[in-house]
């Protein structure tokens, strides 16, 4: 069950950040992300328009396939509601997610996703086809955020990059 929250009562600063600032927020997981040399994707979980939770790509560092960005953001997220129902909760992503995270964002019940940069390698639009599927008996809305595209589709370009570059002096 969820826990009612008290943030409908309090307005805070927190409660005015705009679409813009969250992804911005995802852009700062997704550099925290390559520090570490992951692969640079953030995300973050937001409810009546406070941050929930934050997610960043942990796949390295924990040597496990799922930790995608959205599944931690997901995971955290769950643990403070103490629901595995994250209804009333948008995700603010910089990739579009892969598969294995729109069917996890479909089975949270998420009700939107904004991503930044859009999935360059396939053209299948795979992303769409399981968040209009009708096999989900939930629908999640999801936009790209234009505005921010550039600075989210750069960081992995250049991360992509410069690996390229590694390994050609290994060469
Ligand atoms: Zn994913």
């Amino acid at each position: 069950m969820n826990k009612q929250t008290k943030q409908t009562t309090k307005q805070t600063k927190e409660t005015k950040t705009s679409q813009e600032n969250f992804i911005q927020i995802a852009i700062e997981e997704a550099k925290k992300a390559l520090k570490k040399g992951e692969v640079p994707i953030g995300a973050v979980i937001v409810k009546d328009g406070k941050i929930l939770s934050k997610g960043r790509n942990m796949r390295e560092r924990k040597q496990n396939a799922l930790m995608h960005a959205e599944v931690v953001a997901i995971e955290k997220a769950c643990k403070k509601l103490h629901s595995w129902r994250l209804d009333g909760c948008e995700i603010y992503v910089t990739l579009e997610p892969c598969p294995m995270c729109a069917g996890a964002i479909a089975n949270a019940r998420l009700e939107k996703v904004t991503y930044g940069a859009k999935e360059k390698t396939s053209q299948d639009n795979l992303f769409e086809q399981i968040l209009t599927s009708n096999r989900l008996n939930h629908k999640c809305i999801f936009a790209q955020d234009e505005e921010n595209e550039k600075e989210c589709s750069d960081l992995l370009t250049n991360f992509f990059k410069s690996k390229r570059e590694v390994l050609k002096k290994q060469e």
